[in-house]
């Protein structure tokens, strides 16, 4: 039988979306042989309330980053709600959504390193692959620290980390070139007026100009 094709779920604020998160999910396109990376904005993060731009605009901003490349798709799913997102659901919906896919989530080894504080996040440890990324200078090593990990049982397989969970799932952790542009970086320069070029998308940076975002912090 056929290897089910594999889905990576990217979620995050992208307030707004940088070539840092674009080129982070196209290195782990290509090294986990993803079919689609699915970019799926959050609505207000329960853990990370200061958002600066409205859900649609964060939603239009990762729409015109994504548009170009057949491996990029964007979800609604978690910014249409007025709720806070919370992963667990978002990942049964996606599990759905792609039945017959091999559906894995994507996040940095600093988020996973949080999920303690995770609504459900045993759960979402039993029902996902993840691949957790890890950027210098954010050693690989660390990811021995949380508490999830079977420290013992930990093999590499050429750029990925293949870990054992204390759940008994495997969780794979790819370290990648970095790229260093942060959303931070990016309000904090169009609100001092600084250039934001070669930070994000064209596309992106017209529509932060002609819609004023971030211009007060
Ligand atoms: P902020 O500065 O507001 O925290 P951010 O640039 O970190 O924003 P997020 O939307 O918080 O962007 O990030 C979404 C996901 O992308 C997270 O898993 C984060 O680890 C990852 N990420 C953010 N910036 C980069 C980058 N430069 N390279 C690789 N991954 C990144
Ligand atoms: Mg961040």
């Amino acid at each position: 039988m056929a290897e089910p094709t594999r889905i990576g779920l990217f979620g995050g604020t992208f307030d707004p979306i940088h070539y840092g998160h674009l080129r982070a999910a196209e290195q782990l396109r290509e090294l986990f042989e993803l079919e689609k990376v699915v970019f799926i904005p959050a609505n207000n993060p329960p853990l990370k309330r200061n958002t600066q731009a409205l859900p649609r605009h964060r939603f239009e901003m990762a729409r015109l980053a994504v548009s170009g490349n057949p491996g990029f798709v964007l979800s609604d799913i978690e910014c249409t709600f007025e709720e806070p997102s919370y992963t667990v659901n978002t990942l049964a919906e996606m599990k759905r959504q792609y039945a017959g896919s091999a559906v894995y989530l994507i996040m940095g080894l600093d988020a996973f390193l949080e999920m303690p504080k995770w609504f459900k996040a045993e759960e979402i440890l039993a029902n996902a692959a993840l691949i957790v990324m890890s950027r210098p200078p954010l050693e690989m090593e660390m990811i021995k620290a949380s508490a999830y990990i079977d420290k013992d049982n930990c093999q590499m397989e050429g750029k990925v980390a293949r870990i054992g969970l204390k759940n008994g799932n495997v969780l794979s952790c790819a370290s990648i070139s970095p790229v260093y542009i942060s959303s931070t970086d990016i309000r904090r320069a169009v609100s001092e007026g600084r250039t934001i070029k070669y930070l994000l998308p064209e596309s992106v940076e017209s529509y932060i100009i002609t819609n004023e975002l971030y211009k007060k912090l």
